[in-house]
């Protein structure tokens, strides 16, 4: 270990620095967030530091640095450009005994700035020992977006209700029982993520007491259309902490992998195969498991509330009184559009887009074609490959011109993605062709793949058959699509 971790509370201690140019402010900004009071060595002062030093929240000691200006100070740093006066101040610091910073050249200093990860009351500090800062901070990027949101608010909790607690439970054993149960609860971390302290202390309170609610909870989480890239953060967290995931089918491999391995995985997706879970079987899967006190996830492809059935999961569980949330994912409309280059809206080609789904509900009314044939809107159809004929037929019929542009994208946003373009008249051939799973898109904006499509082969910027792609003339700044 080159250097001890120490948190030293510099509340009201005077904190010399020597410079004030750019990189004296950014330590500065640090040490006046733990209170410190900051002294200046410096002849001029960066405009910031200037505003600070007007605002009364810095003192400007001195114009140039002289060693005496040490024998107040707590700690130094030498921030200057100019290596001679950091040597200086690094032996004149050494010779007082006083810890000194000087800034990037770690042969000059006693103590180092970590990378911070600032969750008051919780700290977490990064050091790389002088040798890698860049590494330091890309690791504290990373820890940020592992760490729940509401770990400052378990800590804050936690110091309110310390006494309390240790009046209350005599052993140590049983007060690391309690904490460790308290911590580790779905519902307590929920409530603290979302800064609701006031029911999470209801909740100390109750387990406290003896009355800690033995159920688990459910998370219906959105695991997006394929790249794991695509989960949310919140997303993330959830899977990483579930005792049991129920997922899709369509959950992609790369998001199956983030789940924590010692978690029960189970799949109870309605597979092509025919073998399938009822709808009526997860939902009791779902009730039973966390009435087992469980952190469960119900992880589903795209969003759970586009056609992901997730209204009637949460109905069962309300009924059976089990606590849930439900985070979004992103549909795949909006991972396989953009993965696509197929702007869903558009000023010049599309003011709306529809979500529409291909298979109905045997005693479902029939579809408003005239409103789905509308020209300028883009329509997706999910689980539409099977029905593209009759699709295509009834959009003609209805009035869509049989040249609009449409594409089939299948396994959007995982790196088999292909995306299938030619015209509406087209679709049934497209989507014949088409791996599952696939979305059709009908509109003109499905011409811009051919000039904005990015993921995996980058398409020909040429016309295609259809006569409806061209590639701009040079130095042309309008868009090459023509729209009829
Ligand atoms: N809740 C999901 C949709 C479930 S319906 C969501 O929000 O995305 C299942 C249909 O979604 C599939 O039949 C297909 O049309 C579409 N789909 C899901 N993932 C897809 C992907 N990666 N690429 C293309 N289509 C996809």
């Amino acid at each position: 270990m080159d250097y001890f971790p120490l948190f030293a509370d510099l509340k009201g201690r005077p904190v010399l620095v020597v410079g004030a140019g750019g990189v004296a402010l950014r330590k500065i900004r640090l040490l006046l967030k733990c209170g410190a009071l900051i002294r200046i060595a410096a002849d001029k002062l960066h405009p910031h530091i200037r505003s600070l030093h007007e605002a009364g929240r810095v003192e400007w000691a001195a114009r140039a640095f002289s060693p005496e200006l040490l024998d107040t100070a707590f700690l130094a740093v030498a921030a200057t450009n100019d290596a001679d006066l950091n040597e200086q101040v690094f032996q004149a610091a050494q010779q007082r005994r006083l810890l000194v910073n000087t800034v990037d050249d770690p042969a000059r200093c006693n103590f180092i700035f970590p990378s911070i990860i600032d969750r008051h009351p919780i700290q977490i500090a990064i050091s790389s020992g002088g040798q890698a800062p860049v590494l330091a901070r890309l690791l504290r990027e990373k820890l940020e977006a592992l760490l729940p949101q509401g770990l400052g608010v378990m800590a804050g909790i936690a110091g309110r209700w310390r006494g309390r607690v240790k009046a209350k439970l005599v052993s140590t054993a049983q007060r690391r029982r309690f904490w460790e149960k308290l911590f580790t609860s779905a519902a307590f971390q929920r409530l603290a993520d979302s800064r609701r302290s006031r029911e999470a202390e209801r909740l100390v309170r109750r387990q406290l007491a003896g009355d800690w609610p033995q159920t688990g909870e459910v998370a219906l989480v959105g695991a997006g259309p394929g790249d794991a890239g695509l989960l949310t953060l919140k997303g993330l967290q959830r899977i990483q902490e579930a005792d049991v995931v129920l997922y899709d089918a369509l959950v992609s491999e790369q998001v199956l992998e983030l789940v924590r391995r010692d978690a029960d995985k189970i799949c109870v997706g309605k597979r092509a195969n025919g073998g399938s879970v009822p709808q009526e079987e997860t939902n009791r899967l779902l009730v039973r498991y966390a009435l087992a006190g469980k952190r469960v996830v119900r992880l589903k492809g795209g969003d759970p509330f586009v056609f992901g059935r997730g209204g009637e999961e949460l109905e069962a569980l309300r009924e059976a009184g089990v606590p849930f949330e439900v985070v979004p994912g992103i549909t795949a409309a909006l991972g396989a559009a953009a993965y696509a280059g197929i702007p869903l809206t558009h000023r010049d080609h599309a003011h709306s887009a529809m979500f529409i789904p291909g298979q109905r509900k045997i005693d479902a009314d029939a579809p408003d074609w005239q409103a789905l044939a509308q020209s300028r809107q883009t329509l997706v159809v999910y689980m539409g490959t099977i029905k593209a004929a009759e699709l295509a037929r009834e959009l003609i019929a209805h009035g869509r011109a049989a040249d609009t542009p449409a594409a089939v994208v299948s396994c959007g946003t995982l790196p088999g993605q292909q995306v299938f373009s030619g015209s509406l008249s087209e679709l049934p051939g497209l989507a014949e062709k088409a791996p599952l799973p696939a979305l059709l898109i009908i509109g003109e904006t499905a011409a811009l793949h051919h000039r904005l499509g990015w993921f995996g082969e980058q398409p020909a910027l040429s016309a295609d058959r259809s006569g409806w792609y061209v590639q701009p003339a040079a130095g042309a700044d309008k868009p090459a699509v023509r729209v009829a």
